[in-house]
């Protein structure tokens, strides 16, 4: 028998529950006034487990777009979609910040149900209720909080997926851990089991359950990313820089590892951590381990401009406009917001970074 459990989640608009398990999509009841918004890879990869009337939608950072919005805005439509439509989102982090921008903004705003099938998707960004639009290489600048009424996590999706997807989403479980607390950590790699990579549904349910259960603790306490939520944005600055620097061909969660990389060799070059830091080297330790599985990535890395990656990181979201807004490591190995003056100097601690980053992937 295969793990399964609930968690509700607390928002300002009430609570939703989380279902997670095998095969369980399939017990949920389709009611009429559906309109389903369908990854086409997860489409064709799942197609007897789906409904065949859904609007497909390709999975690319490029159509993570205002032209995809009016587009599905339209399909919408023309399949009668109405204030009491529910829109079911289904297909990895992509297709849900499509469906969550989509479901926030139609006729002002109508309710929507997502099912992951990333394992990204099913440790971090399915609970939260954000929605993030890139316009062009400005990565998820355009963005606002729908949260859903329902998500249900079928880890039967995970079957399908390649060892880069699986290293994607055990990057943002590490992230979450690791901002949550040292032994939360402790017990993430615990369950990744010796920085291998875990394919068994068994396994990959513990590390979702994990990873939900301590980003529900930030998301509760700060659902508008005002306060300590901005923890789980750790490797986000560098990570988004990266990949509007390699036009998307690293994907977001291999981005996050790199972006922890470079911000811990950030926290050095600032002087804020402590180089001996057990947590931090257990940290960059683990990342490195699971680097080895995404040799593509490593090789866009060595080639990475780091002037358009500098440019592309003075977009970030976060920053203001005379400060740079970083979350990075002190010398206890917790994180902390750091704002830092745009000044000459620190831009140039930036690009040593991204050298210093280069470094380390010669070295795996
Ligand atoms: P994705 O949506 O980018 O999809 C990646 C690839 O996986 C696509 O080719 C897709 O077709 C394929 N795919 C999806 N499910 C599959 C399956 N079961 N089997 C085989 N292939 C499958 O995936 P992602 O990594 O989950 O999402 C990354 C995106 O999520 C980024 O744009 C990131 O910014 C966003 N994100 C959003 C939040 C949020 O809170 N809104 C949080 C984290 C990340």
């Amino acid at each position: 028998m295969l793990n399964s459990f609930n968690l509700t989640i607390k928002t300002s608009h009430g609570k939703y529950n989380v279902k997670i398990g095998n095969k369980i999509i399939e017990e949920r009841n389709l009611q009429f006034n559906e309109i389903w918004i369908t990854d086409t890879n997860v489409a064709s990869l799942h197609a007897e487990r789906l409904v065949n009337d859904s609007i497909l939608q390709e999975a690319l950072e490029d159509k993570k777009s205002l032209d995809s919005v009016s587009n599905l805005i339209q399909k919408i439509r023309h399949k009668g979609g109405n204030r009491d439509t529910v829109i079911i989102g289904v297909g990895g982090g992509i297709i849900q910040d499509l469906s969550t921008f989509v479901a926030s903004c139609y006729m002002r705003g109508v309710d929507w149900v997502y099912y992951p099938t990333t394992l990204l998707g099913m440790v971090d960004s399915c609970i939260g209720g954000k929605s993030s639009i890139n316009a062009g290489k400005f990565k998820n600048i355009i963005g606002n909080f729908h949260p859903p009424i329902e998500v249900i996590i079928d880890t039967n999706f995970c079957t399908t997926l390649s060892n880069e997807q699986i290293v994607d989403g055990l990057f943002e479980a590490a992230k979450i851990s690791y901002a949550h607390s040292q032994n939360s950590f402790k017990k993430y790699l615990s369950l990744v089991g010796n920085h291998r990579l875990p394919r068994e549904e068994d396994a990959l349910s513990a590390i979702i359950e994990h990873s939900l259960s301590k980003k529900k603790f930030f998301i509760e306490k700060d659902e508008f990313d005002k306060g300590i939520r901005l923890k789980l944005n750790f490797g986000h600055t560098f990570a988004h820089a990266i990949e509007g620097a390699t036009s998307y061909k690293i994907s977001h969660g291999v981005a996050v590892g790199l972006g922890m990389l470079a911000a811990a060799k950030f926290s050095a070059r600032l002087g804020l951590i402590d180089k001996n830091q057990d947590s931090i080297s257990t940290l960059e330790n683990h990342i490195r381990a699971l680097l080895k599985y995404v040799p593509t990535a490593l090789a866009e890395i060595a080639a990475l401009d780091c002037s358009e990656a500098i440019n592309c990181l003075e977009s970030d979201k976060k920053h203001l406009s005379d400060h740079y807004t970083f979350v990075l490591l002190n010398h206890t190995g917790e994180l902390e917001k750091i704002q830092l003056e745009k000044s000459s100097a620190h831009k140039e601690l930036i690009l040593f970074t991204f050298n210093d980053l280069r470094r380390i992937i010669d070295e795996i």
